[in-house]
């Protein structure tokens, strides 16, 4: 079922909306405590990807995802399938919003017809109204189906393009069959209403299954990878395309960073201490770096590794081009702590120019492991 509302004909080329130029893997998140279907129903959890933050009930998790800030989409399951799905692109002119709906919803009807199933589509449902998101173009829609299917009985949602961010987002909520339509449109009208597709003051918040940390928005997430008992993300300063016509560019490394967070800290740390561990694990957990303990800056409760590039002729290259244009080191950092209430162990790492130095503080206050709300 999850191909009728695969969003494939809003987009020409789908398959554009999966080339990225970074790693997006993803196997089911068992780690995620939001997993657990005891959880009371009014507890939420915080989404944010690719400068999006939304409200959740807290057992819907993130199950894939795909693109960049530009052109991308992400699903949401419940214990059941398919709840949510966002899909966004950043169009250069004006974008005809009312004929894409109209497109996206005429494929729909198409592909039931074709199943000879139930299909109407609704008429402008109350679903977000314009003085709650102020945008630019604003379209709400809505379809019923077979309202005895379990898994996909109707669906609302909205588009809209936000002057702000420039992107045109299409966010859709699928209803189960044991849900009336009043009852699903609440749900979508609730957490579209309040859902966000750009950050305010330069800061993107990604949140994933209750971990979340702000990123400068200049910076590109180039992996992402959302495993059982471990997530892994690494985002970069892309240098600008031109940037061999400035001298600041030469002979220096985009800026980068990166957060783990490991679930089962305690069964890690069962027969060695976190000291022991991380001396072995770190040096090597990146492709791009090489780590060595800095015992000097460590604590028992923080640990502190500096790094280096595996690159050899790189690593020349920027002493050379250091030594001619009397440019600071620019230094990589690693840390690594336990947060015991959570049973979690963090790791980041920090490959920072000296102006960008704050970001790594900035960054290490903002983590949170626990974001129900
Ligand atoms: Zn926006």
């Amino acid at each position: 079922m999850d191909s009728k509302f695969a969003w494939a004909k809003i987009n020409r080329s789908p398959s554009a909306i999966i080339k990225s130029t970074f790693m997006t893997t993803m196997t089911s998140p068992l780690n995620s405590s939001s997993t657990n279907s005891q959880q009371s129903s009014s507890e939420k959890n915080i989404l944010g990807w690719e400068g999006f933050t939304l409200t959740l009930p807290a057992y819907w998790t993130l199950a894939s995802f795909a693109g960049d800030r530009d052109k991308g989409n992400f699903r949401i399951t419940d214990e059941d399938g398919t709840r949510v799905e966002v899909v966004w692109e950043t169009p250069k002119g004006t974008p005809n919003l009312e004929r894409s709906i109209e497109n996206l919803s005429k494929a729909w009807e198409k592909e039931a017809k074709k199943k000879k199933q139930d299909f109407h589509l609704a008429n402008n449902p109350p679903i977000v109204s314009k003085t709650r998101q102020k945008k630019e173009q604003l379209i709400n829609f809505g379809w019923k189906g077979d309202n005895k299917d379990p898994m996909a009985a109707h669906g609302w949602g909205v588009g809209w393009h936000c002057a702000e961010c420039g992107r045109v987002v299409v966010a859709h909520l699928v209803g189960r069959g044991r849900e009336t339509s009043g009852t699903a449109q609440r749900l979508a009208s609730e957490i579209f209403s309040s859902m966000e597709c750009h950050n305010h003051g330069g800061w993107n918040t990604w949140s994933v299954f209750g971990f979340q940390v702000d990123i400068p928005e200049n910076f590109a997430m180039k992996l992402g990878k959302l495993q059982t008992g471990k997530i892994e993300m690494e985002w970069e300063n892309p240098r600008p395309a031109d940037w061999w016509m400035t001298p600041k560019w030469w002979g220096r490394r985009p800026e980068r960073l990166g957060v783990q967070r490991l679930s089962a800290a305690n069964l890690v740390l069962i027969d060695q201490d976190m000291k022991t561990w991380a001396k072995r694990m770190v040096p090597r957990c990146n492709k791009k770096y090489l780590f060595t303990f800095d015992e000097h800056n460590s604590t028992d409760d923080q640990l502190w590794f500096t790094g280096k590039t595996w690159n050899l002729r790189q690593r020349l290259s920027e002493t050379a081009w250091r030594f001619v244009l009397r440019r600071q080191h620019q230094e990589i950092r690693a840390t690594v702590w336990r947060d015991e209430k959570d049973n979690k162990l963090l790791f980041a790492f920090f490959d920072l120019t000296s102006q960008n130095e704050h970001v790594q503080d900035d960054v290490l206050n903002s983590i949170a492991t626990h974001t129900l709300v």
